[in-house]
C-alpha cells in the first residue's frame, strides 16, 4: 500500500466517507518502512541481474583492461623490435667500426643489462595481468640500458675516427719519390758496405734515382733537422710525424725546407742527389719507429700498383717488420 493513497471511514453519524488522518509520525513511520522494503528489493533485482550480465562499470572496466591488454602486446612487440635494431647495431659495431679502428670490443655484460627475474618487479605481484606488463618493462629496461652504451660507443668511435683521419695524415704512408723509380738495396745486413768497405747494417730503403729527382714528404710533420750530417747522411732532412714516427731523406743535392717547418704529406723537401757517404747518385729513405729502423717497404703500399705491391712482398726482409 502506497502511503500517500487516502484512506477513508464511513462515518455512520454524518452518513459522509470521512478521510482518515494518521498523525505525522505515523506515517513518516510508514514512508521509511516502504522505502527500507523498495530499496532492498531494488537491491536484491539488482544482484541477481549483476550476477547474470555484470554491471555496466564492471564491463566498461573489462572492455578497458582488454584494450589495455592489446596495447601492451602491440607495445612489447614494438619493444622487441627495437632491442632487434639495438642488437644489429651492437653487432656492427663489434664486428666492423671497433676493430677498424682498434678499439676493444664492449663485453655482453655492460651491453645488455641483466633483467634480474619478476623480482625486481614486485610492485606489480597484485596485478593479475603482471606478465605483460613486466616483459614490456625489462625490455624497455634492456633498450634504455644497450642504447645508452651504444650512445658511449658511438662517441667513442667518433673520436677515435678522428684520430685515426689524423693519423693518416701523419704517418709515412707514400713513396719518397715517383714510383716508377727503381729501387735499390732495402733494409738488411750487407757483406761490405759499397764506400766503406766494411760489413755494417744498411737501415733504409735506398731508390736510383738520378740526381736532383724531386723527394716529397712522405706523411705530414715537422722538420726537425735540415742540412748538413757528417756521419755519412750528407745533405739530409728529417722529419717528426708524431707517434713515435721520424723519416730521414739521405744524400741530397738540394734541401727546400727549413727547421721548425710544418709540412704536409707530398710537399717537396729538396732534390735528391750523392752527397756524404754514396757512391752514386741516389735517396736513401729510412722510417725509425720510436728509435727502431723500419723497413719502408710496410710503409707506402697506398701509390703502388698490384704488381709492385706484390715485388715489395717478395722482396720485405721479415726481420724489419713493424713492431
Ligand atoms: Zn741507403
Amino acid at each position: 500500500m502506497l502511503p500517500w493513497r487516502k484512506k477513508y471511514l464511513f462515518d455512520e453519524e454524518s452518513l459522509l466517507f470521512k478521510q482518515v488522518r494518521y498523525p505525522l509520525k505515523i506515517r513518516l513511520l510508514k514512508f521509511a518502512g516502504w522505502l527500507v522494503v523498495s530499496v532492498m528489493v531494488s537491491a536484491f533485482y539488482l544482484h541477481l541481474f549483476e550476477m547474470r550480465f555484470g554491471s555496466p562499470k564492471e564491463k566498461m572496466l573489462n572492455s578497458e583492461i582488454e584494450n589495455l591488454k592489446i596495447s601492451y602486446s602491440i607495445l612489447d612487440m614494438r619493444f622487441a623490435e627495437a632491442l632487434n635494431t639495438l642488437g644489429n647495431l651492437r653487432k656492427s659495431d663489434d664486428i666492423r667500426y671497433r676493430p677498424v679502428l682498434g678499439l676493444d670490443t664492449i663485453p655482453s655484460f655492460y651491453r645488455i643489462p641483466a633483467t634480474g627475474g619478476v623480482e625486481r618487479f614486485r610492485d606489480l605481484n597484485f596485478l593479475k595481468n603482471k606478465d605483460l606488463i613486466v616483459s614490456a618493462r625489462e625490455k624497455l629496461e634492456q633498450i634504455r640500458g644497450m642504447a645508452t652504451v651504444q650512445r658511449e660507443s658511438f662517441v667513442e668511435i667518433s673520436n677515435a675516427k678522428d684520430e685515426w683521419n689524423r693519423m693518416n695524415e701523419y704517418l709515412p704512408k707514400i713513396c719518397p719519390v715517383d714510383v716508377s723509380i727503381k729501387r735499390g738495396d732495402g733494409i738488411k745486413f750487407r757483406e761490405e758496405h759499397p764506400v766503406l768497405g766494411t760489413a755494417r747494417w744498411h737501415y733504409g730503403q735506398d731508390f736510383n734515382a738520378p740526381y736532383g729527382t724531386e723527394v716529397f714528404a712522405t706523411g705530414s710533420g715537422t722538420v726537425v733537422a735540415a742540412g748538413w750530417n757528417s756521419e755519412g747522411f750528407g745533405y739530409h732532412v728529417i722529419i717528426d710525424h708524431g707517434y713515435g714516427f721520424r723519416t730521414i731523406y739521405a744524400h741530397l743535392s738540394k734541401i727546400d725546407v727549413p727547421v721548425g717547418l710544418n709540412i704536409k704529406r707530398g710537399d717537396r723537401i729538396g732534390l735528391s742527389g750523392n752527397s756524404g757517404t754514396s757512391s752514386g747518385p741516389h735517396l736513401h729513405y729510412q722510417i725509425d719507429y720510436n728509435g727502431s729502423h723500419q723497413n719502408p717497404l710496410w710503409f707506402f703500399s697506398d701509390d703502388l700498383t698490384p704488381e709492385e705491391y706484390r715485388d715489395m712482398i717478395m722482396t720485405l726482409n721479415s726481420k724489419s717488420r713493424f713492431r
